[in-house]
């Protein structure tokens, strides 16, 4: 949660510099000891107490110093003292390690590592009860899964670029644009800052902070702006090798970038929306963070599937337990898993999806109307809410597949496009 207050040697420059949970110095109960804490528990103190006098308790060992649930399928988690509960959450959640995502995202983030009775509850209300979660998100209910066109399955297949902005100028850095890439099976998400938006800046942030670590793609998917359709952009990914896919606009929401634009502004949101200019200064833990949490279709975080293992976080250090933490999972079982999981949502996705958009069929010459998708533009004077919806009429000439069709515009026969059934509307012609 950001907080405010006027820091001495600061007060001078600045009368509200947000104060953010990125250090742990902030959550001083991490330094409490994790294993005595368990000790003075009451609940599991004689369980400690029985186990030390060599007595068995199922399900509970005790290992490096600690004590440890042990499931039947071998994993172990850290039961948690009732008094430390809730610095966990406060730092899954509220802390820029946690960047007050979901529900299911911060409950499963803790489950990678410990347990406690109720745990889910525990999180749920916290969250619900959450003033900054409150006051960012809107209402999730009935929000309907997202069906991408493909699944892909291995790490490298695709990149999604996209670009966030413009946003408020950042602080001295003067930072105005994200560019956000995503490799589209892990979902390893990379945010870079930008001054300036061109083909030369996006080139620039891509080698220097993604290919420079981590090879190439074999294909790279953006949408049609200029800066990534010119001569320059493609020349630069054709020197590389790889192929670049032109992003089906408005097909069922197939840009994973943009998904994930969504998770970086409510992140973005929850920290600074009182400091506006400042959000460039926690970029990187929103990174760090969206990396870490376990998503939902793949059913891995991302950090896992791309790097092949979690990264260490402050509180895994503080109560020495990355070391603690094995699972013997390797790296092509997950990769595996991960794919039989990504199918699988898939499917019910589309299920979900065709049930819900794709009883519509339209036949050749119908009239139609088009969702028209225009974004504000404060320079051309547009602001998308005074817009038209919907498009000039269209004449269906011909189906492509069940819910793709090729249109022609009715008063300009040499404009030809291709729609999606869930862009399109009847065009009831006014009768004279
Ligand atoms: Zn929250």
């Amino acid at each position: 949660m950001s907080r405010c207050f006027p820091d001495p040697q600061t007060e001078h420059q600045t009368q509200t510099e947000p104060v953010l949970t990125t250090l742990i110095s902030e959550l001083p109960d991490l330094f409490t000891d994790f294993f005595q804490s368990q000790c003075d528990d009451e609940e599991l103190g004689p369980i400690i107490q029985k186990l030390k006098q060599n007595a068995p308790v199922p399900g509970f060992v005790i290992r490096k110093n600690k004590l440890w649930r042990r499931y039947d399928n071998g994993q172990e988690r850290l039961p948690v003292p009732r008094k430390l509960r809730s610095v966990i959450f406060a730092f899954y959640h509220e802390s820029l390690y946690g960047c007050h995502l979901g529900i299911d995202k911060t409950v499963s983030k803790i489950k990678s590592y410990f347990h406690w009775p109720g745990l889910n509850s525990y999180v749920k209300t916290k969250i619900e009860q959450c003033l900054t979660c409150q006051r960012i998100k809107t209402d999730q209910s009935g929000k309907k899964g997202v069906l991408s066109s493909t699944v892909y399955s291995y790490p490298g297949q695709r990149l999604f670029v996209d670009i966030a902005g413009e946003l408020p100028s950042s602080g001295i850095e003067g930072y105005k644009y994200i560019l956000i890439a995503v490799d589209a099976f892990t979902r390893f998400t990379f945010f870079v800052p930008l001054r300036r938006l061109s083909s030369e800046t996006v080139m620039k942030a891509l080698e220097r902070h993604i290919f420079q670590h981590f090879g190439h793609w074999d294909t790279v998917c953006t949408d049609n702006a200029s800066i990534f359709i010119s001569q320059k952009f493609k020349t630069f990914l054709f020197n590389k090798g790889i192929q670049r896919v032109p992003l089906i606009r408005f097909y069922p929401n197939p840009n994973i970038a943009e998904r994930q634009i969504k998770t970086l502004k409510t992140a973005i949101s929850a920290y600074y929306a009182e400091h506006q200019s400042e959000w460039a200064k926690s970029l990187h833990f929103f990174q760090l963070c969206i990396n870490s949490a376990i998503h939902s279709s793949t059913g891995f975080s991302p950090n896992r599937l791309f790097l092949g293992r979690e990264v260490k976080t402050p509180l895994l250090l503080r109560w020495d337990i990355c070391s603690d933490h094995q699972d013997a999972t390797s790296q092509t079982d997950m990769w595996k898993q991960a794919l039989e999981n990504l199918k699988a949502a898939h499917t019910r996705i589309k299920r979900q999806y065709d049930g819900a958009h794709t009883k519509v069929e339209y036949n050749i010459d119908d009239v139609v109307l088009l969702k028209t998708y225009i974004l504000s533009d404060k320079a051309k004077q547009i602001n998308k809410k005074l817009a038209y919806k919907y498009s000039d009429p269209y004449k269906i000439i011909r189906k492509k597949s069940p819910v793709t069709y090729s249109l022609q515009k009715l008063d300009d026969p040499g404009v030809i496009r291709e729609a999606h059934v869930s862009q399109m509307k009847i065009y009831r012609i006014p009768r004279h």
